[in-house]
């Protein structure tokens, strides 16, 4: 059986030969988040476009504003003056951060390092040249890259494009993933279940992770434990790029998603990982849709998800697989595990300064998410370990909503 490690570089191979050139469309940068760029995005101008003072104080030549020396001040610099006048020896002039430094001047002391006495300013300390000022193009020249194809938009990229000007960015056109849920006792949220259902929450919980992972959940109705109507709803996820089932990939009799899946050309890539929660978790490509068969206990899902979908999501949105973003904490209380196969805890990680500890809650296993709110994080116990003392370090996979 595949580790979750194996299993993930199978993901990322496979997603990336699957994947294809991407559509794009033009968006407002204000609703671009999480797009990925389809474009390369140049500065319009140098970066900062003039001498920047990154200070409030007196723009000065360095090697007259000294200890012992006065200026005298001849007028005030406030950001967005326009700056032509050059500072003429003996004087300094009173500027404030952002504004624009004045040719002749190669520096900015600091208004708390200097004292007035009417026009005249005098100094506490010597006064290096270029302090306190950013030069014209240091950041960027014009021209230059600014944001790179391929790269996924956050709050600074988004910031860096607005800068230069790109009020409309093209992006690629977001992966389109079909949810497809599965159970003879699975009923919509809006209805009343039976004593013996079980609301969907999981096509709720994958709705959100897709959303999460930059993708544009699809939702199917639910499918029944029969042939018949699994093969009708999974006819209608493979017009997706992606389909992603839960439930019906265990043993029992009535887990049919890969039986059918075959009958319908599916190839599969892996149909176990060595793992708990999630250990019956398929991959396959069915037609021209990659396929995730992600078991049916909510906790399960969630986990293999994380795990497995989300790097073929970044792929199929035209960007590099994020890593698996593992942390190092330590153990607060002991453990004890069945080996064989890689667990992953719900557990709560908590920060003491730069100190991590990190305490497994106590669950009912993988239908339990309840104890997931209060979890922030999947405590990682290796195959091989039985037990693991307090106090030994330990690694942590964040959840990808909350940390
Ligand atoms: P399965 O993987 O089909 O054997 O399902 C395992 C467990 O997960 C069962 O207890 C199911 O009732 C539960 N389950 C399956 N699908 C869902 C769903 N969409 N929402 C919530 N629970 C589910
Ligand atoms: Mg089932």
């Amino acid at each position: 059986m595949l580790s979750f490690e194996q299993a993930r570089q199978l993901v990322v191979t496979k997603a990336k030969a699957h994947a294809g050139p991407r559509s794009s469309l033009p968006l407002p940068v204000q609703e671009a988040l999480g797009y990925v760029l389809a474009e390369e995005i140049r500065s319009d101008r140098d970066y900062p476009p003039f001498h920047r003072s990154t200070r409030d104080g007196y723009a000065v030549r360095s090697g007259e504003a000294t200890p012992g020396k006065t200026l005298r001040c001849v007028g005030e610099i406030k950001a967005g003056d326009t700056v032509s006048q050059p500072l003429s020896p003996g004087t300094c002039v009173q500027i404030m951060t952002g504004a624009g430094v004045p040719p002749g001047a190669d520096a900015v002391v600091m208004i708390e390092l200097t004292k007035r006495a009417g026009d005249a300013v005098s100094f506490d300390r010597a006064t290096e040249p270029g302090q306190n000022i950013v030069p014209r193009g240091v950041e960027a020249h014009r021209g230059d890259l600014a944001l790179r194809t391929g790269l996924r938009l956050g709050f600074a990229e988004l910031a860096v494009a607005a800068q230069v000007g790109a009020a409309i960015v093209r992006c690629y056109k977001k992966p389109r993933v079909a949810i497809l849920s599965t159970g003879d006792e699975v009923v919509p949220i809006e209805e009343t279940p039976g004593p013996f259902h079980i609301r969907n929450s999981n096509t709720v919980s994958l709705a959100a992770q897709i959303r999460l992972a930059g993708g544009e959940p699809v939702p199917l109705v639910n499918a029944l434990d029969r042939v018949d109507d699994l093969s009708g709803k999974i006819e209608q996820g493979l017009c997706d790029e992606v389909l992603v089932l839960s439930g019906g990939v265990s043993m029992g009799k009535y887990d049919l998603v890969e039986t059918v899946l075959k009958s319908m050309g599916a190839e599969f890539f892996f149909d176990a990982v060595a793992i708990r929660p999630g250990k019956p978790v398929v991959f396959g490509r069915c037609r021209n849709t990659l396929v995730f068969g992600l078991p049916g206990n909510p906790v399960s899902t969630m986990v293999t998800f994380q795990l497995f979908v989300l790097p073929a999501l970044d792929i199929l949105s035209g960007t590099k697989p994020r890593p698996l973003p593992l942390l190092e904490a330590t153990l607060a209380e002991p453990l004890e595990e069945k080996t064989g196969l890689t667990h992953f805890l719900p557990a709560r990680i908590e920060w003491n300064g730069c100190a991590a500890k990190v305490a497994a809650l106590p669950w009912q296993g993988s239908g339990d998410i309840s104890t997931l709110t209060r979890a922030n994080c999947f405590l990682v116990v290796p195959a091989e370990r039985s037990a693991v003392a307090a106090g030994e370090s330990v690694s942590v996979l964040p959840r990808m909503d909350v940390l």
